[in-house]
């Protein structure tokens, strides 16, 4: 009979793309899994990422004949701002099978390439349509849920809000959670998944703790973002790192008629990417507007506002999904040329024209000669660019560039920008296999991945890598994780396939008969620090293990698929039986049995 004990199962906290892409890559490894989620919908930040996944060596880079590789984005990375090369390597060596998998596993689209800010090569992915992080996190969550509504191998569990993990002998063993006032514990290997603390302005606040200085700045962050896997690791003695670096972005879009909004929209890097510019209230450039987060941003304090982001028509026709949705929403304007707009800043059009020309000459000038500039270039070489090279970070990739000839009379959509709180660096410390670290190394059966995670990027992320963070860090944990649980190496452990999970039919109906299968293989022992029949529930804290005799994770598979509906029936029976039984026997409302975690999933 199917296993119905969450013993074999490791915990999710937290349901945004890092979070949604650990539980599928448990369910591929033969694990079960329990995400839990504080918020009442998962997605969390990662479904407002709007300018996409990094990836090299990706069939779209080969499609396009983007000669891209793992050496020079690791490279790109690292000169960004990460600062562990061991660990930017796992970022980008996995970045362009990771970047597949989301595409074939999840049928997503992800054929559109941009160029962001330090990024020598285009390899920021997104689709044709909507906002890459919405498309691929919903994209993940609904084949959770699709898991969850059909077999008992996932369990999703919103309004969860996890206090703190339980720890056994100086293993992380499970977790607590708050659920309508009730206090609940799972238990099993805990992938920390909840995100930064970009929101985090309450009384306990870390961004008051390790950056004042940045209080009073609006944020693109989620109230979600307060830092709760920061706060509760390090309660059981993990160790944080670059908790000082926040990246503030250049791009948050001011709404004219809410100006002070503590939380903005941000205007995705991609409009940089695609050939925006960005003009001080002379309407001078005076950035380039390629380099990195932290230098635009700086060059912004140096500089008069207000600043205006300016996509002309080719630059918009490029991202148009986004600035139709940004101009619905009241951030962004149409202007029908170039005369407009200078009248709406108060300008003659010939600054707008004269600025424009500067910027095209530049252009056409590195592309006669690449090397010929008087200014230093970012990421290297030299630059044509008056307006930027000063800074020291001269321009040196243009795209879409116009004729000062052309503005007069050509459309334009600009956006007021301001800066914004927008991801934190820091985060608990983790290393290449996502585990958090403690005071004498790895805690065994704590890991993190995504945002709460530190030590990745350093003291700058580069646009799209964190997308990417949340995706390989999450399925390196969560194959971490499978490989404690089972007892197997890396390369050993179960590939079962999402696609056929999937295809189960609903839980609610019966199963279709199928044909008798070969019979499975022995179950495998687990190293699994918690136990699963113990008959005291204060077991499961003293570290007491059963998981060996559990069925193999091709066992439960097999015989799920092997069950006719009268065996469903009988399954089923004997599960309520069962757990009225246990329920009985314990009589202790904390512990969560599978069945009371699938009502929950009706969140
Ligand atoms: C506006 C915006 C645009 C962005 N654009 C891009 C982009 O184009 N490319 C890119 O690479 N990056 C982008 N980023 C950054 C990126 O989206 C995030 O850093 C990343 O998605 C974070 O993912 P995550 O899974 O770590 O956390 P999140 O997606 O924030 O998810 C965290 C989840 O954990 C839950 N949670 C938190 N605490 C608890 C708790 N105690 N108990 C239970 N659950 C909890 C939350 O409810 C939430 O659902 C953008 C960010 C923003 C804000």
């Amino acid at each position: 009979m199917a296993c119905v004990h969450p013993t074999d199962q490791a915990i999710v906290v937290g349901g945004g793309l890092a979070g949604v892409s650990a539980a599928n890559t448990l369910l591929e490894s033969g694990m079960k899994v329990v995400l839990l989620d504080k918020s009442s919908f998962c997605g969390g930040n990662s479904s407002k990422a709007t300018s996409g996944i990094n990836g090299a060596e990706t069939r779209t880079q080969k499609e396009k004949g983007v000669p891209d590789t793992v050496d020079i984005f690791t490279q790109d990375t690292l000169k960004g701002g990460a600062k562990r090369p061991a660990v930017a390597k796992v970022l980008c060596a996995n970045s362009g099978p990771d970047v597949d998998w989301l595409m074939d596993a999840f049928s997503l689209d992800l054929s559109l390439l941009a160029r962001l800010g330090g990024h020598s090569q285009p390899r920021t992915h997104r689709g044709k349509e909507r906002f890459p992080g919405m498309t691929i996190t919903y994209a993940l969550i609904q084949s959770l849920e699709a898991v969850v509504e059909r077999t008992d191998f996932a369990r999703l569990i919103t309004k969860a809000h996890v206090t703190n993990l339980i720890v056994n002998n100086g293993v992380c063993v499970g977790c607590v959670y708050q659920k309508a006032g009730q206090e609940f514990k799972e238990f099993g290997p805990v992938i920390l998944a909840t995100g930064g603390f970009g929101a985090d302005f309450g009384s306990d606040s870390l961004l008051a703790q390790y950056r004042p200085d940045l209080l009073h700045l609006p944020t693109t962050n989620g109230e979600h973002c307060t830092g709760d896997g920061i706060k509760m690791s390090e309660a059981i003695g993990a160790k944080t790192i670059d908790l000082e670096w926040v990246q503030v972005h250049p791009t948050g879009l001011v709404k004219p008629d809410e100006p002070d909004a503590k939380v903005k929209f941000l205007a995705a890097e991609a409009l940089r990417g695609v050939g925006g510019i960005i003009l001080n209230a002379n309407g001078d450039r005076f950035c380039n507007e390629l380099g990195r987060r932290d230098y635009v941003t700086g060059e912004m304090w140096k500089s008069k506002p207000p600043f205006r982001l300016c996509l002309n028509k080719k630059a918009t026709d490029e991202i148009i999904w986004h600035c139709k949705h940004y101009t619905g929403r009241g951030v962004m304007k149409s202007y029908a040329s170039g005369a407009e707009l200078a009248k709406d800043m108060g300008l003659p059009v010939s600054k707008l024209e004269e600025v424009h020309e500067a910027h095209f000459q530049a252009s056409q000038n590195t592309e006669k000669n690449p090397e010929g500039g008087k200014w230093p270039a970012y990421p290297s070489g030299k630059s044509w660019d008056d307006a930027s090279g000063p800074t020291g970070s001269g321009k040196k990739f243009y795209h879409n560039v116009i004729p000062g000839s052309q503005v007069a009379s050509e459309p334009f959509h600009v956006a007021i920008i301001t800066p914004v709180i927008h991801y934190c660096m820091g985060g608990v410390e983790v290393n290449e296999k996502s585990e958090c670290i403690g005071g004498s190394g790895a805690i065994t059966g704590l890991y993190a991945a995504g945002e709460v995670a530190g030590g990745v990027h350093g003291n700058n992320r580069l646009g799209g890598n964190s997308l990417l963070d949340c995706v390989v860090f999450g399925r390196v944990a969560a194959k971490e994780a499978a490989a404690y649980v089972l007892g197997k190496s890396l390369g050993d452990l179960p590939k079962v396939d999402l696609a056929a999970l999937k295809a189960l039919p609903p839980k609610k109906t019966p199963a279709p008969e199928t044909k008798a299968a070969a019979a499975p293989t022995a179950a495998q022992p687990g190293n699994l620090a918690t136990p699963l029949l113990s008959k005291d529930p204060k077991d499961l804290e003293k570290g007491q293990t059963s998981a060996s005799i559990l069925p193999s994770r091709s066992t439960i598979v097999w015989q799920v698929k092997n069950l006719d509906w009268s065996m469903w029936t009988l399954l089923i029976l004997s599960m309520l039986f069962g757990l009225a039984a246990l329920f009985c026997f314990f009589n202790e409302p904390n512990v969560v049995t599978p069945c009371q975690g699938l009502d929950c999933a009706k969140d």
